[in-house]
């Protein structure tokens, strides 16, 4: 069962292994969003795509919640030293990985061609693709001003209020090689539970992506990144609240209108609004068994014959 699943970072993440894990090897494949990378001291992060990476090859810190395991800080408390930046955190074990694709990427290598490798390099038996090649980044509109991604939520702490998105470069940009082909391939499409606005959007901006999901002839099911109305971790709650007026099933399924055959839902969101076919489960990925079990779940549902 070949599955495209769209995955921000650490939300998306956790989905994705317990897709991983279930699927046969080579019948994933992880869509991956781009709209946070930065430059950071001389090199090219793509913050997403390494959550997947590394939580797929299980090196990612999972008591912090991002970045990896018995990681340590001394490179980047050097260059805070030295004068250099400091504001985003970069660990000695995540910089070995952001120094070799910012090496590739400078020798004209693709972020596609560079992720292959690095998920090779991983021992991944499945895909990871960015949507695009192409610069493409999220800035937010906030009532303090138009911020970057990672300004407005680690720089700023995500306190601003958001009151609209602008992803740059969006509509210049193509979907990286294989991204396409992967929806034609596809016998379902995942949405992970990551955040509608600055993961999944970011990827649905690429020019085809969008439409490649809306044209399908196999069954689309999102997680909802919500439980009881609230974001597991993060700003998405009052995110919703001030982009789509809400937190119930019905809302999360309005930031898909068109891409969804089924939503699941937790059962603490089950008596609560809904806007279409649910499935209601426990979607609290508490460990990598509990992301297996929703995996499965989710497969059931984009397999169950539309009514
Ligand atoms: P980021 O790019 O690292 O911010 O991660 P994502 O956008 O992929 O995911 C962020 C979202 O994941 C947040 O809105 C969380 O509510 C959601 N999330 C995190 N863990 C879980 C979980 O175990 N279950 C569900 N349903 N959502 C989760
Ligand atoms: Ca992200």
């Amino acid at each position: 069962m070949r599955v495209v699943c769209l995955s921000g970072g650490v939300g998306g993440a956790k989905l994705a292994a317990g897709l991983h894990d279930v699927l046969a090897p080579g019948e994933l494949t992880v869509i991956g969003n781009v709209g946070d990378d930065l430059e950071v001291l001389g090199l090219h992060v793509s913050p997403d795509l390494d959550s997947v990476l590394y939580g797929l090859a299980g090196l990612n810190d999972t008591e912090r919640g991002w970045g990896r395991a018995g990681e340590t800080w001394q490179a980047l408390e050097s260059a805070r030293t030295w004068g250099g930046e400091g504001w985003f955190m970069l660990g000695d074990l995540d910089l070995g990985l952001h120094l070799v694709r910012s090496q590739a990427l400078r020798e004209g290598e693709t972020l596609s061609a560079v992720t292959a490798r690095l998920a090779l390099a991983a021992g991944l038996a499945m895909r990871l693709l960015p949507a695009t090649d192409d610069r493409l980044r999220t800035h937010l509109v906030t009532p303090a001003g138009t911020f970057s991604f990672q300004e407005w939520f680690v720089a700023r702490g995500h306190k601003d209020e958001v009151h609209a998105l602008d992803y740059e470069g969006a509509d210049a940009s193509c979907p990286a090689p294989g991204v396409l082909d992967a929806f034609a391939a596809a016998d379902a499409i995942v949405i992970a539970p990551s955040n509608p606005f600055v993961s999944i959007h970011p990827i649905l901006a690429v020019p085809g992506i969008r439409a490649a999901i809306e044209a399908r002839s196999v069954r689309s099911v999102a997680v909802s990144p919500l439980i009881g109305g609230r974001a597991v971790r993060g700003p998405l709650d009052r995110m919703m609240g001030r982009l789509v007026g809400g937190t119930t099933p019905a809302h999360v399924a309005r930031c898909y209108k068109g891409l969804l055959d089924v939503l699941v839902i937790d059962g603490a969101d089950a008596t609560a609004e809904t806007d279409g076919a649910v499935v209601v489960t426990d979607t609290l990925m508490t460990d990598r068994d509990a992301a297996r079990r929703l995996a499965r779940t989710t497969l059931e549902a984009a397999m169950e014959t539309p009514s």
